[in-house]
C-alpha cells in the first residue's frame, strides 16, 4: 500500500488515498482508478491515472473507462 497525496479535481482541495498494484489494471499505463473525495461535502467520484510505479500521472473529473476499483480518500493520516 502506497500514500497518495493530491487534489481533489472538483474542490480543490487536498487528499490522501491508498493504493496497490492490485487496485488498477496492469494491462497498459498509465492505468485509471476512481477516488471518491470522502469529506461530507465534496462526495465527487474522479479518475485518477497512475504510472506502473502508483505514481499519479493525472487526474479528471470525468469517469472515465477501465478503472477496476473505486478508492476512497482516507483522513490526513
Ligand atoms: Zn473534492
Amino acid at each position: 500500500m502506497v500514500l497518495k497525496v493530491s487534489s481533489c479535481p472538483y474542490c480543490d482541495l487536498k487528499i490522501f488515498f491508498r493504493i496497490e498494484l492490485s487496485d488498477i489494471t496492469t494491462e497498459r499505463f498509465p492505468a485509471p482508478v476512481y477516488i471518491v473525495h470522502k469529506n461530507g461535502i465534496c462526495d465527487q467520484l474522479s479518475t485518477f491515472y497512475v504510472d506502473s510505479k502508483l505514481r499519479i500521472s493525472y487526474s479528471t473529473k470525468e469517469k472515465k473507462e477501465g478503472a477496476i476499483k473505486t478508492l476512497h480518500t482516507i483522513d490526513k493520516p
